[in-house]
């Protein structure tokens, strides 16, 4: 099974951190650049560090959830403190895509139900699987990209 997902982080050494969460996961056939992305922040909450994005597609038999649960375990080893949704984070894995099947339990949704809107995640799920098909949009990763505004979305 083929997944894409989305790798973020603006606390700490971003670089270092996503760097140490990629050579954890032993099934990576495929990686992005690096961006700096401009942090999206709820109304009247204070300013936020630039993120440091990317994604990469992983080729792997583990079943979602199985899946979520070892990219939270990576979030917890490389220090991730949850406090609030949207908060600055070390580390944020989340899964977008799985094959062209659509997944939704209590605690995952597949497609990620907010992947279609963020440049921070389009831009480099373009570079490497701009022809994978959204299986709820029915458009491909290129076309929805030219949707969305890049312009706080900067390769390194
Ligand atoms: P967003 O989901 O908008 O990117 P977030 O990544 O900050 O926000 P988290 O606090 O990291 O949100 O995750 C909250 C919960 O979202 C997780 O505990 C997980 O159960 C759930 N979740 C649902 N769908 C997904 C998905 N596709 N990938 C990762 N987590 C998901
Ligand atoms: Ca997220
Ligand atoms: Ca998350």
């Amino acid at each position: 099974m083929e997944y894409a997902i989305a790798l973020g982080s603006n606390l700490g050494d971003s670089r270092s951190i996503l760097e140490s969460a990629l050579s954890s996961l032993e099934t990576v056939v495929a990686r992005s650049s690096w961006y700096e992305t401009k942090a999206v922040t709820l109304p009247n909450s204070p300013p936020q560090p630039n993120y440091l994005n990317g994604c990469a597609i992983l080729e792997t038999e583990l079943e979602p959830l199985e899946l979520l649960a070892q990219l939270q375990q990576i979030e917890t080893e490389l220090g991730r403190v949850r406090y609030q949704k949207w908060d600055a984070r070390t580390l944020d894995l989340d899964i977008l895509l799985l094959d062209d099947v659509i997944f939704q339990t209590k605690t995952l949704f597949i497609p990620h139900p907010r992947m279609s809107d963020r440049a921070f995640v389009l831009v480099p799920l373009a570079e490497i699987a701009p022809d994978w098909k959204h299986p709820v949009l029915d458009c491909s990763i290129r076309e929805l990209v030219q949707s969305v505004d890049a312009s706080d979305v900067r390769k390194l």
